[in-house]
């Protein structure tokens, strides 16, 4: 068996025009275009690329968008001082601020202090109570992006399996409780459990969340599975690409750790999950486009309830 390859691209695209379509009509009938403000504090490259691509979505969807850049070791009470400026500005619907930060800050201050209305990250206690509670409110937009690809793939959520591998508070819990949400039965696992494969081999939608490339392989996976790949991990060393991708795929995957010293791999074994499962999801180009999608919707929705429209 070949899985079908699920796109995020596909999902990302359609997500993103029906956000522009809204934007549009949020200017033509209320006067005012979304803003999105992100914060990012030192120089981590992989956040200055997260971020780019944040910035640059967002114009492109008519969201007005701000990138406020601090030096690494810019103190707490600026940060403070700017987070606490952006929550009282009207015109910032949505405040990102890009993690990791620093280690002389403290993360847990910074993101309770976001105004929850404005907290398109969903990583605010008081967003993360609302969902564990069933309510409305901003979700992490990783779990929300795995939701909708499911959903826009017809796959059923409703009475399935659902386990997730990792129990995060930025992915593996915000996505057990969606599942749940939607219905789902779920399992989440971490480090900790025992006998891992015994249990994801029950899932009929397994969501990996670990870190670790390649680590679920072909004995975590039930025959005919839908395996969503949420992993972004960068693997530079060629022996161990040659494990971990077909004969199609290897050639690419080379040129990549030639070319720029690594290529990105996900928590599950790529090769070893299309030959077991039903769906799957590829990385690059799964899950991780859905993240910026759904921060594009969540500063929408941040903005409409935010403003009464
Ligand atoms: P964390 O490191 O915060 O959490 C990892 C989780 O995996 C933990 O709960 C940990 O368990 C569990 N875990 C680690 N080792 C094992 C193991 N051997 N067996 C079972 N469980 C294990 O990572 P994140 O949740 O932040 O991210 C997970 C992955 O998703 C990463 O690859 C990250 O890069 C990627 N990611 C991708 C995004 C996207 O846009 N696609 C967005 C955010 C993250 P324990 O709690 O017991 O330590």
């Amino acid at each position: 068996m070949s899985a079908r390859i699920l796109s995020g691209k596909t999902i990302a695209e359609a997500i993103k025009s029906e956000v522009a379509a809204e934007v549009a009509g949020l200017k033509e009938v209320h006067g005012f275009s979304p803003c999105l403000v992100v914060v990012r504090v030192g120089e981590d490259p992989a956040s200055a690329v997260y971020v780019g691509s944040k910035v640059r979505t967002a114009e492109e969807l008519g969201i007005v968008s701000e990138h406020l850049h601090f030096d690494a070791d810019t103190s707490q009470e600026k940060i403070v001082e700017v987070v606490t400026e952006l929550n009282e500005r009207h015109d910032v619907d949505g405040i990102l601020v890009q993690l990791p930060l620093p280690k002389h800050i403290d993360e847990r201050e910074i993101l309770e202090l976001i105004d929850p209305e404005k907290d398109v990250d969903g990583f605010h206690p008081i967003n993360t109570g609302r969902l564990m509670q069933g309510y409305e409110g901003l979700v992490p937009c990783t779990p929300a992006g795995v939701i909708e690809i499911l959903k826009r793939s017809d796959i059923d959520i409703a009475g399935k399996h659902a386990v997730v591998v990792g129990r995060s508070n930025i992915v593996g819990k915000p996505m057990a409780m969606l599942l749940l949400k939607e219905s789902a039965t779920v399992t989440i696992c971490h480090s900790r459990t025992k006998d891992l494969p015994s249990i994801t081999r029950q899932a009929d939608i397994l969501v990996a969340a670990i870190g670790r490339a390649g680590f679920i392989r072909s004995e975590h996976i039930g025959e005919g599975a839908t395996v969503i790949d949420v992993g972004i991990n960068n693997v530079s060393d060629v022996e161990r690409a040659g494990e971990l991708f077909s004969n199609e795929e290897i050639e690419k995957r080379l040129t990549a750790i030639e070319n720029r010293g690594f290529t990105l791999v996900g928590d599950v074994n790529p090769r070893e999950a299309m030959e077991k499962s039903a769906n799957f999801t590829p990385v690059p180009g799964g899950v991780g486009l859905l993240t910026v999608a759904m921060l594009m919707k969540n500063t929408v929705v941040a903005a409409t309830i935010r403003r009464g429209v």
